[in-house]
């Protein structure tokens, strides 16, 4: 399957605050507050630590009369728009109208009357606030999750999102993004699939209880990416059991891998190593990216572990390191700029970054030590007449096997 990442499926487009979500929007990033959301200064130092982070939409739960009364302060103060989270009281939500937030979340699992939805819809739709449809898995309708036979399905997922629509079409309120989260990465996947085929709203994405990173990360991570790379879902949001922060920039990271979004800091592209290796490459790596990380400087640099195969491989990469012979061959695009000591390589990288960063790839070029390409062809050629060309030795390898064929292999193939 080819990777339909930047061609969005079609939908209609809302606007949470200022931030437009479906349509031709570029995808979001969503996170959620940890801090009490009645706790003015602390919710609003965490919302602007996750707006750098790569947040473009918050979430705060809106849970009780303080927490709503914390949002009317919030949302003015905030840099990116807010949505009130609301679970059971449909009074929370009405609350959360009057503090201003930009968007809500209803759980239509958790509040089921029929006129208590239809009452805040009429609010949204009176005061031009858009309203997120949040189906779980883990909180479907009794009645529903009956219906499907005591299992939650993709089908009583989008089944419980087309009711709430129901009832929201019933005051003329359409103003919607909708997830179907579920911790199961097939069943998210599925059901968002069918969500997908069945309406043209736009999709709010996330694994629920994805859990602590490494591993909640890689299962959100290949959940949402497998929507997003067949053009599915809008806004994301990865729930992990995490610093908040830590969710926003996975999000950002995510869209900036997939085409998305504009990379706006380092994308560090390093080999796996191998025994042709000239140099500790997971040391190199780890000591570029710290170093390079902070200068939130937009380019890809690449770290090689050796020089034969390091810098053809990475010849995209906007500056690279490739190690030989107790040196660092220092690349820009593909060509040699510098030769430097093994010790120096880190220092070295650094140092192209801000040339390349202030004055662009074309200086860099021209700023090449002249002699750099020579010295560093000298190196590579000394490495191949020591290691060969091939450092499986597949040649000698081949001929071994060709050899063998006519005689025992061959045997034991006819017997
Ligand atoms: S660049 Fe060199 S060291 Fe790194 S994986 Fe390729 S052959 Fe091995």
């Amino acid at each position: 399957m080819s990777c339909h990442a930047r061609e969005r499926r079609k939908t209609r487009q809302i606007l949470v605050g200022t931030v437009p979500v479906g349509g031709d929007a570029p995808v979001t990033v969503q996170s959620m507050t940890t801090t009490k959301t009645r706790d003015v200064e602390a919710t609003l130092a965490q919302i602007y630590q996750l707006a750098s982070a790569g947040a473009d939409i918050v979430r705060c739960t809106c849970n009780e009369v303080e927490a709503a009364e914390g949002l009317a302060n919030i949302v003015p103060r905030s840099p990116v728009p807010i949505v009130a989270d609301i679970h059971h009281s449909h009074r929370m939500a009405l609350a959360a109208i009057e503090a201003g937030v930009q968007c809500l979340r209803l759980n239509p699992g958790n509040i089921r009357k029929a006129e208590h939805i239809k009452l805040v819809a009429r609010e949204c739709k009176d005061r031009g606030i858009p309203i997120r449809i949040g189906v779980n898995g883990g909180s479907l309708a009794p009645d529903l999750y009956r219906r499907h036979g005591d299992r939650v399905t993709p089908e009583a997922m989008v089944e419980s999102a087309q009711r709430e629509l129901a009832y929201f079409g019933e005051v003329g309120f359409d103003d919607v993004k909708i997830s179907v989260k579920a911790s199961s990465v097939p069943l998210m996947i599925d059901a968002y699939r069918l969500l997908a085929d069945t309406v043209d709203h736009p999709l709010h994405v996330g694994l629920t209880e994805a859990g602590p990173p490494p591993d909640g990360l890689q299962k959100a991570t290949v959940a949402i990416g497998t929507l997003l790379a067949e053009g599915i879902g809008h806004t994301i949001r990865y729930s992990l059991t995490a610093d908040p922060v830590e969710e926003a920039r996975a999000g950002r990271r995510l869209l900036e891998m997939l085409e998305l979004r504009e990379r706006r800091g380092l994308d560090l592209i390093a080999c796996p190593s191998c025994g042709r290796a000239e140099v500790d490459v997971i040391e190199v790596a780890t000591a570029a990216r710290a170093a390079l990380d902070d200068l939130q400087i937009p380019i890809q640099v690449a770290v090689m572990g050796c020089v034969v195969n390091g810098p053809g491989e990475a010849r995209e990469a906007d500056l690279g390191i490739a190690a030989g012979r107790r040196r660092g061959h220092l690349f820009v695009k593909g060509q040699v700029v510098a030769v430097v000591p093994e010790d120096e390589m880190v220092g070295s990288l650094v140092e192209w970054a801000g040339v390349i960063h202030r004055e662009g790839v074309a200086h860099a070029l021209a700023a090449a030590d002249s002699s750099a390409a020579a010295e560093a062809e000298r190196d590579r050629a000394a490495l191949l007449d020591i290691r060969g060309a091939d450092a499986n030795q597949a040649e000698s390898r081949i001929e071994q096997i060709r050899e063998r064929s006519g005689g025992d292999l061959a045997a034991i193939g006819e017997s």
